[in-house]
């Protein structure tokens, strides 16, 4: 295995389309990075340009300390899992496993060493004499998954590889995938526009958009510190709650306007991050899981009054829209918390915002001037 490093990577299609506007970024050796963004954000060009399969209008690619920006694909010794797995439909699973092998030239007795191996980890022993069109998705995926495998590549990339299974499988997959990563102790730059693969697998996130790079960041720092607002409403589920922010001071205090609450904010607050000006242009941002309902303090200043638009039940959670002055808030709490609480549409219902829970962000620029600043034990607090 062997590490990589992409030094302001840029393509520009013809016609004038720049895909990929100087990405930078570096995965350790036996490192898991994932590139995670919106359709069209260029992950793939990313991969491909990493693949040697687009040529780079600009930068520089490093694998294991060697330059292979001007390398074939081959040169690059890498191996690659798409969506849609390429196996060859006419040949035996086993056959698909050695091919990769075969070109090697490998002798017949090291490749049936090397693929036993493989096929142990991935449990598809008993497979292995079977054709493409008797295994199943899942089956067909862990097959073009053993083929990179078997190749002994330098560096792993994935392109969206189980996007296409059911989620079950997806759910599997996710778990197989981490194991076997750390089994080969593969280095890997993974494609996904799926938030939740992202965060359960990567050991880094690389967060793109139109071509950039928002934020690079381990799972939960994503999450917890977005240093742009597409960072911190793209990441979570739902998404953050966001509203223009109205920022007043009064009587020497300094408050934020929500609905019809003016939530006080002391002065640590205002200097917290970048310094806060009143009536300057900024989003206020708050998670949906970081919102209390029906606070029990009927007088708190941080209560907000609102109604019910929407009830949503997922599972063990359950999501209510709530409408304040005509835009819809959304609070995320447990099944059991739920119950406590009004479904239907209309009826009055209140939230509890606390000042640091609340993300704040350059209405012009997109980049967070406030972090919100809880602890897990203070949120645990909060909710209880
Ligand atoms: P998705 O998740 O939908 O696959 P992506 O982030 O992987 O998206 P890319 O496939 O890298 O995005 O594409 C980035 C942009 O470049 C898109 O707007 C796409 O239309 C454009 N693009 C990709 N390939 C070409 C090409 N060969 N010629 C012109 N434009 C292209």
């Amino acid at each position: 295995m062997a590490d990589l490093q992409i030094d302001n990577l840029a393509k520009t299609f013809t016609g004038g389309f720049e895909a990929v506007r100087g990405i930078s970024l570096d995965v350790a050796d036996r490192e898991a990075v994932f590139l995670l963004g919106p359709s069209g954000a260029g992950k793939t060009t990313t991969l491909r340009l990493v693949a040697g399969l687009e040529e780079a209008g600009a930068g520089r690619i490093m694998i294991g300390g060697r330059d292979v920006t001007r390398w074939t694909p081959r040169e690059r010794n890498l191996a690659m899992v798409y969506d849609k797995h390429s196996l060859f439909p006419h040949l035996s699973v086993f056959e698909n496993l050695a091919y990769p092998l075969r070109i090697r030239k490998m002798a017949e007795s090291e490749i049936r060493r090397h693929i036993a191996g493989v096929a142990e980890t991935l449990q598809i022993e008993k497979l292995l004499e079977r054709r493409p069109n008797q295994l199943s998705g899942g089956q067909m995926q862990r097959v073009a998954i053993g083929r990179a495998l078997v190749r002994d590549a330098d560096v792993f990339l994935l392109d969206e590889p189980i996007s296409h299974l059911d989620a079950q499988l997806r759910a599997r997959m996710r778990v197989e995938f981490k194991r076997l990563q750390r089994e080969f102790k593969a280095t890997m730059l993974y494609v996904s526009h799926d938030q939740l693969e992202a965060m359960t697998m990567a050991d880094r996130i690389v967060l793109i958009n139109k071509g950039r790079i928002e934020q690079i960041a381990a799972p939960q720092d994503l999450f917890d510190r977005p240093e742009t607002l597409f960072a911190a409403t793209f990441v979570g589920e739902p998404p953050m709650n966001v509203m223009k922010a109205v920022i007043s001071h009064a009587n020497g205090c300094h408050s934020l306007r929500v609905g019809d609450a003016y939530i006080e904010v002391d002065h640590d607050w205002m200097q917290d991050g970048e310094a806060v000006k009143p009536g300057g242009n900024y989003v206020l941002g708050l998670r949906p899981q970081q919102l209390c309902l029906n606070p029990p303090d009927a007088e708190h200043p941080c209560r907000v009054q609102g109604k019910v638009f929407a009830v949503e039940t997922l599972g063990s959670r359950v999501v209510f829209d709530i409408e304040v002055e005509g835009q819809v808030i959304r609070a995320m709490t447990t099944l059991d918390a739920a119950l406590k609480y009004p479904r239907t549409i209309g009826a009055p219902i209140a939230f509890r915002i606390d000042p640091d829970f609340v993300y704040l962000f350059d209405a012009d620029t997109g980049r967070t001037v406030r972090q919100a600043r809880f602890t897990r034990q203070k949120a645990a607090r909060f909710h209880a």
